[in-house]
């Protein structure tokens, strides 16, 4: 049977942790779906359609990679695209803490369903897509925290 993962996230904006995590993932399934996921209660920053398109410059030429967006639960859009494995990083042990959370929920949920966390690098746990949005409001350069070929700027 195929490995298919679902890496969810808001990407609001992605980022140099964002583009470690996917490729280094990506040997590890038969696919890889980037799923940008509305969050009701999370206002975004950039649209829908730039988050999209900046994912898709980055990885649209990627075979295994498919890229879409989704609403509701993480676990009904798993089962929809037959995806097994649920992608997360971790950075901090905070992270930890909200990801043992949800995927211990989604496990509750979706028992077919296995949560897979990747370490991030060192040099990228301190960095946030609202940590570059900050430095974006106050008019700083974020070129060092996105990947390259991406160009931010203030929605
Ligand atoms: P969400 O709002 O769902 O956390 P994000 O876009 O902030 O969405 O993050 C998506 C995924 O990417 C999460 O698993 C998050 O832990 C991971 N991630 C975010 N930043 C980094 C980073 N710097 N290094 C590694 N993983 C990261």
């Amino acid at each position: 049977m195929e490995r298919i993962a679902v890496f969810p996230g808001s990407f609001d904006p992605v980022t140099k942790g964002h583009e470690s995590i996917i490729r280094r993932s990506v040997s590890l399934f038969d696919k890889l779906i980037i799923a940008l996921g509305e969050n009701a209660g999370k206002q975004s920053y950039f649209t829908l359609d730039q988050r999209l398109s900046w994912l898709h410059e980055l990885f649209g030429r990627e075979q295994k990679i498919e890229i879409t967006h989704y609403d509701g639960l993480t676990v009904n859009f798993c089962q929809s695209k037959r995806a097994k494995f649920i992608l997360r990083g971790l950075r901090t042990s905070a992270d930890f803490e909200f990801e043992r959370g949800i995927g211990q929920m989604n496990k509750l949920m979706s028992p077919d369903i296995e949560t897979v966390f990747l370490l991030c690098e060192p040099e990228y746990a301190s960095l946030s897509s609202s940590i570059v949005r900050d430095i974006l409001r106050h008019g700083g350069d974020v070129s060092l925290f996105i990947p390259e070929g991406i160009r931010l700027s203030t929605p």
